[in-house]
């Protein structure tokens, strides 16, 4: 964020709620963040702003709380939106990658037609905690062979150091814990 003091306005705006969905998570909740009419407007305005030098043909949003963001920096940009879903939700063909979670594994897919080749993708969520999901999702753009432009998130976990699992791109994050 451009000042210290317009990152506190917008921290001031997310819940945090300790130990959900389970003990010794401390969870990010930006359903407050998004209900209040000057934080989510900020948000958008401040992530399209990191971004407004780049060409960005598809804004990808990773479901589920990527949602809330990801169309409206689209609708922004004036690019397309594309979701990144859980198995077995997209009814074409897909492309598909498992990643590791931190007990067994997880797979995202999205539809094989979704990016055409050399189209600039940002990739969009709420937050970066590990990296895990974010570099599944960049496999996801390359198999399609879009170019991965950049990551975009509203909170950064810092401690979890999610950005080494993505050091080939620009990564940027609005809010840091
Ligand atoms: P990861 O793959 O570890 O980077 O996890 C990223 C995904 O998990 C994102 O889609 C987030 O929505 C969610 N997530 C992870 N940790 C938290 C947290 N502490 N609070 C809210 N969401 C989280």
């Amino acid at each position: 964020m451009k000042t210290t003091a317009a990152a506190d306005r917008l921290k001031s705006l997310i819940r945090e709620v300790k130990d959900f969905p389970k003990p010794g998570i401390n969870f990010y909740d930006i359903t407050t963040l998004l209900k209040d009419k000057i934080g989510f407007k900020d948000t958008i305005d401040a992530l399209q702003e990191h971004y407004r030098h780049d060409p960005i043909d598809i804004v990808v949003g990773i479901e589920a709380r990527g949602y809330f963001f990801a169309p409206a920096m689209a609708h922004a940009f004036g690019a397309g939106f594309v979701p990144v879903r859980k198995p077995k939700k997209l009814p074409h063909s897909v492309h598909s990658v498992e990643y590791e979670l931190e007990y067994g594994t997880d797979t995202l897919e999205m539809h094989a037609d979704a990016i055409e080749p050399g189209q600039n993708v940002l990739i969009v969520d709420d937050v970066l905690a590990t990296g895990g999901t974010a570099r599944a999702v960049t496999k996801l753009v390359e198999m399609a062979k879009g170019k991965v432009a950049g990551l975009g998130f509203v909170i950064e976990l810092e401690f979890l150091h999610g950005r080494s699992k993505l050091d080939r791109y620009d990564v940027y994050s609005l809010l840091q814990y």
